[in-house]
């Protein structure tokens, strides 16, 4: 269900700008407003979805499909090595409560990350 106070729903949904790079049914692909990497890209599903942990079984074949658009993204930036990252939960590092896969790539990347 959108939720009308949430931005990543809002992008979603057309009512808010952002640098799309992909949609399909399930999924919408833009670029990080503030990137930390050449590439960097957020693939939002187009279902709200707060964090990982509200995930259910019912959306496992979305989190399968997540990733083909994560595969989709990064190909067509020219990437073959990058990272996919999930942020879970403020003290992770989410501040967008709409879950999203980071897509970072086109500059060698530390691990483990801070
Ligand atoms: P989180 O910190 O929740 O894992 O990631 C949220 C990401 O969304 C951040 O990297 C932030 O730069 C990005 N972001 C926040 N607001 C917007 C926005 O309005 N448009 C776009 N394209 N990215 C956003
Ligand atoms: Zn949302």
């Amino acid at each position: 269900m959108a939720d009308s106070s949430c931005i990543f729903c809002k992008i979603c949904a057309g009512e808010m700008e952002a640098d799309r790079v992909h949609e399909d049914e399930h999924t919408v692909a833009i670029r990080d407003l503030n990137p930390g990497a050449p590439t960097h890209i957020l693939v939002l599903p187009r279902k709200h979805v707060a964090t990982l942990n509200d995930l259910t079984e019912d959306d496992d074949a979305l989190v399968a499909h997540i990733h083909r658009t994560v595969r989709t993204v990064a190909a067509k930036d020219g990437l073959t090595d990058y990272r996919v990252a999930i942020n879970c939960g403020a003290g992770a590092g989410q501040s967008v409560f709409h879950i999203h896969f980071h897509v970072l790539g086109g500059r060698a990347l530390s691990w483990p990350p801070g």
